[in-house]
């Protein structure tokens, strides 16, 4: 990437301020799923075993821009110290006094959890002389919390601004560098599956990776707009009615009459149809069309079976959002089915990405997940990255230093 990273970093005795996403499930004050916290170890183990002095702060929730004990980093502190096997100490803040001293006593290889930055509201708003009191607590910055890379806040954004040396940790350098692998050199032939409820999101990926890829399947609440937009009738199911002209123009595009540029763009072909999202009874409807007083709640077994086959042809995958209300277990097979086809394709040989806490949930209820080459641990920065939006949280990094050219032999 073009930016600094870790590798390039000087880290002995400096105080190494680093944000990361530790925002983990907490139940009875104990860590859920600690998948975001062992993402960050490589990042976390580099600073210790270099000798850096390392402060991590992190957001934990919604707080509202004021302490609440609910989001307390305390739990994450017991968690990550048992798994680095050495003590974390928890700051009672992220800013202020006590905190200023607890940084100046550090040692070399320890480590400083800061409370949830979120605590303030000027982390959010990005306030500059928030920002300033975060930065003071380090020499150096390393942003490795990839989730919040598409949001402009001070914990990640301003003291990135303020610090000399801002470089990116070993979880956003490999998320960049899979993503733009995705963006800019995927092997073809390339499926991307896109799903879930927001159509606007989406469509913005699809304009900007449409003349890369050979297939896009389109399933979850998204596809009924595309279906309005081909004439079909959908019922009462899921309509954005304000992107329906660029749906249909992505069709169109898809559909190009130069057989080298058309790309196969395949929407549902049946579905699973309810009298609502919680309904205890549904059935399959036969074909495309859903009647009134029915909406589509997941993709139908024709459709399975066709993104199957599709899926089953590619060297690279990328895959964003459930194909159903898949919260309801009634209305989970499609999406558990693709999971279970993206990870039979990577046992082929396929590179797949997938982004989304939907889709990784998936993953893990059809126990594929490690199947994959690469789960992103940010949904909306993912999907953001591949619409081809500039990440603030990127772009705030210092800019990698140019390599001494290697003389003509
Ligand atoms: P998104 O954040 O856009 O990826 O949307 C995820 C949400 O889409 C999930 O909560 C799903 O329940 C919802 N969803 C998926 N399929 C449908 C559907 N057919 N109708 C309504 N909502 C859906």
């Amino acid at each position: 990437m073009d930016r600094l990273v870790i590798d390039d970093l000087e880290l002995k005795g400096k105080r190494v301020l680093t944000r990361v996403d530790f925002n983990v499930p907490i139940a009875d004050g104990k860590v859920g799923d600690d998948t975001r916290i062992r993402a960050a170890l490589p990042t976390i183990n580099k600073v210790i075993s270099d000798g850096g002095r390392l402060i991590l702060m992190s957001h934990l929730g919604r707080p509202k821009g004021k302490p609440d004990s609910k989001f307390s980093l305390k739990p994450v502190a017991e968690h990550l110290a048992g798994l680095l096997e050495k003590p974390v100490v928890m700051a009672a803040d992220c800013v202020g006094d006590s905190v200023e001293k607890q940084v100046s006593k550090l040692q070399d290889g320890e480590v400083l959890l800061l409370e949830n930055v979120r605590f303030h509201k000027e982390e959010t708003s990005n306030e500059p002389e928030f920002a300033k009191q975060l930065a003071d607590h380090g020499e150096v910055f390393i942003n490795d919390a990839f989730g919040t890379a598409h949001r402009a806040h001070a914990s990640t954004v301003g003291v990135a601004k303020i610090l000399k040396e801002a470089a990116a940790g070993y979880l956003l350098q490999s998320e960049v560098e899979t993503l733009t692998k995705m963006l800019e050199s995927p092997e073809k032939p390339y499926v991307v599956i896109l799903g879930g409820a927001k159509v606007a999101d989406k469509l913005q990926v699809i304009r900007n990776i449409i003349t890369k890829v050979s297939a896009i399947l389109v399933g979850g609440g998204m596809a009924y707009t595309f279906l309005k937009a081909r004439g079909t009738e959908i019922g009462d199911s899921l309509l954005d009615d304000n992107s329906i002209a660029t749906a249909h123009n992505a069709m169109v595009v898809a559909d190009n009459p130069h057989p080298e540029k058309r790309l196969d763009f395949v929407l549902p072909l049946d579905h699973t149809v309810a009298s609502s999202p919680k309904a205890p009874d549904f059935q399959t409807s036969p074909n495309g069309g859903i009647a009134s007083g029915a909406m589509g709640v997941d993709i139908g077994p024709k459709t399975i079976a066709a993104f199957r086959e599709k899926i089953l042809t590619a060297k690279s995958i990328f895959w964003n959002g459930p194909m159903g209300i898949f919260e309801n277990e009634n209305f989970a097979t499609g999406t558990i089915e693709v999971a279970k086809a993206v990870a039979e394709a990577t046992g082929n040989g396929a590179f797949s990405v997938i982004g989304g806490g939907d889709s990784v949930a998936a993953l893990e209820k059809a126990g594929v997940k490690e199947s994959i080459s690469h789960v992103s641990t940010g949904g909306g920065a993912s999907l953001e990255f591949m619409a081809g939006i500039d990440l603030p949280g990127i772009n705030a990094l210092s800019k990698a230093k140019k390599k001494p050219e290697v003389a003509a032999q």
